[in-house]
């Protein structure tokens, strides 16, 4: 599937409104784990990404730096860096290709070289590692994205805030894998993607 201002601009106002109406539930997910805001600083960051894009921006990769640059700015935390360089990977791929499976592999090496977690080690990462082969092939579905999003739920935390609390970090859903559960979803339901 390959990219286009306008559908990437649609992808992220539907994850804003996701963020927005489920920012409550990340935080109280984040409370047991880890400070409780992770909902509060992903909704201060896309409203920012939602501001930004209302002015039309001129071409794909000047989107996603956009995109980057206000979700750097303003979300804070570890989840912003991560999150920010994911988009900022996708603005570098994007001079080269606007497939979206290439720009979200460049996005998931992003992530794993900024944050140093691999897939069981209970982050965004192993939503991103679940999920992008399957924009690859085309087969990814609601009930794919949830399965990966709770599969961390089993998991001990490595990396992050949710580390320090080792065995006790199990039996709680990752906030920042739910958070990308909804980039995924987002993107399932933007039409033209
Ligand atoms: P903070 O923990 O600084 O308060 P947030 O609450 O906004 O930041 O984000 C926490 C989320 O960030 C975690 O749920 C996890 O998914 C993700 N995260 C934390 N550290 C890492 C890391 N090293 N690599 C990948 N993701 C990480
Ligand atoms: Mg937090
Ligand atoms: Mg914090």
């Amino acid at each position: 599937m390959t990219l286009t201002v306008d559908t990437l601009t649609s992808w992220m106002n539907n994850f804003a409104n996701k963020i927005e109406e489920n920012a409550q539930h990340l935080s109280d997910l984040d409370t047991p784990i880890g400070d409780g805001d992770h909902g509060f600083n992903m909704s201060r960051g896309m409203k920012a990404v939602k501001e930004k894009l209302a002015t039309k921006p001129v071409d794909v990769t000047s989107a996603f730096k956009t995109i980057a640059m206000a979700l750097i700015s303003t979300v804070g935390g570890a989840s912003g860096p991560l999150y920010g360089t994911a988009f900022l990977e996708m603005a570098k791929k994007s001079t080269t290709t606007n497939d979206l499976g290439e720009l979200l592999d460049a996005a998931l090496a992003g992530i794993e070289k900024r944050g140093g977690a691999k897939p069981g080690d209970k982050t965004m990462v192993d939503v991103w590692a679940k999920l992008v082969p399957d924009v690859k092939n085309g087969t990814l579905t609601e009930d794919k994205i949830h399965e990966a999003v709770v599969a961390t739920k089993d998991m001990v935390a490595k990396k992050g805030r949710a580390s320090y609390l080792g065995e006790r970090s199990k039996e709680h859903v990752d906030p920042g894998s739910e958070s990308s559960g909804y980039l995924f979803e987002a993107m399932l339901e933007t039409e033209g993607l």
